[in-house]
């Protein structure tokens, strides 16, 4: 067995889940794209209430220096970007922008950190932080990297509901993308916070010259995950200066509109986050996706450190599509 069959073999799914095959997925691809976009419309009706979308603000609260080196990252330390480091922020600030947040109607608020993984004492003062979030009534989302054992209990004491891991993209493709990690590494870390109990956020980048195979690959590891995650994160590459993806073969929008729909098909329900890469996206292509399944949007004008739509302009989209932010009120009964 190579070391590829071995992390998909990790892979297996639980008798009661569908299990989604690279080819099977493939196929669903290849739907025709109304046709397929019309299927996911469906699904998505099935388990959501397509009107409402579920808002998430993101907050980099350590930022720049990280010793990975992720190809598509303006953080990693290898590549000139102009990102400024920025060490862990001071509670308080993090609570400030938190409130902001919540004013604004996030009912979500993630914290990112650019860790190859944290160290205990960084545990205890993220800890800290997830407690005095928490307390404002929202629910917390972490992303802080790989983790060690008991790490994934701490947070979750501390209050952490989601905790976000991405697989990035597909096995087969992931040495192409990232050199100082493997695939299995980022199971074996989901593995620690499901068996803790926190919720899995856990998808994605599409554009990084990977093939349609491949990116029927990453979505067929996902689907395949016991179970599936409750949240995924679809992000489209932002090609940022000075990182080795820079110059990366720019993805037809009708591929990323397909590889929504199929996230929405094979993990029915599951959130589909439009994530990073709205910012370059046109309103008519953003209302497709939301027809083909996406219900869930970064909310707010930075990603961890790039652009994402004003939130005026989010409001006023929003509103031209009748959407609104997704409530305990709007939120279909069978929801998670
Ligand atoms: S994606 Fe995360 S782990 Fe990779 S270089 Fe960026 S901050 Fe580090």
């Amino acid at each position: 067995m190579t070391i590829q069959q071995v992390e998909l073999s990790r892979l297996t799914p639980h008798p009661s889940l569908e299990y989604w095959s690279v080819c099977k997925v493939e196929a669903l691809f290849e739907t025709p794209f109304l046709e397929l976009v019309y299927r996911a419309a469906q699904v998505h009706r099935q388990h959501f209430n397509p009107q409402a979308i579920q808002l998430s603000t993101l907050l980099s609260i350590k930022t720049g220096g990280c010793p990975e080196d992720c190809s598509y990252c303006p953080q990693s330390a290898r590549y000139q970007t102009g990102v400024q480091n920025q060490q862990l922020l001071e509670i308080d600030e993090i609570v400030e922008k938190a409130k902001i947040a919540k004013a604004r109607g996030a009912g979500r608020f993630c914290m990112g950190a650019a860790w190859r993984g944290p160290k205990p004492k960084d545990v205890a003062k993220i800890s800290e932080i997830i407690k005095a979030v928490k307390a404002l009534g929202m629910e917390t989302c972490g992303t802080f990297g790989l983790l060690q054992d008991g790490m994934a209990e701490q947070l979750k004491d501390a209050g952490l509901d989601y905790y976000n891991h991405n697989l990035d993209t597909a096995p087969e493709h992931y040495h192409e993308v990232i050199g100082t990690r493997r695939f299995d590494d980022r199971i074996n870390t989901l593995g620690k916070v499901r068996s803790a109990g926190l919720k899995v956020c856990c998808g994605g980048i599409v554009g990084m010259n990977e093939t349609r195979k491949e990116r029927a690959g990453l979505i067929a590891s996902l689907a395949n995950l016991d179970p599936q995650p409750e949240s995924v994160p679809i992000n489209q590459l932002v090609k940022v200066e000075g990182t080795p993806l820079m110059d990366a073969e720019d993805l037809d929008w009708t591929e990323f509109v397909r590889t929504i729909a199929v996230a929405r098909i094979t993990m029915p329900q599951s959130y589909v986050r439009l994530s990073a890469g709205r910012q370059g996206m046109p309103e008519s292509m953003q209302a497709m996706c939301f027809m083909a399944g996406a219900n869930s949007i970064f909310y707010g004008d930075k990603l961890l450190v790039t652009d994402n739509p004003e939130e005026d302009g989010d409001r006023q989209l929003m509103a031209k599509l009748d959407l609104e932010p997704e409530t305990a009120e709007n939120r279909k009964p069978q929801e998670r």
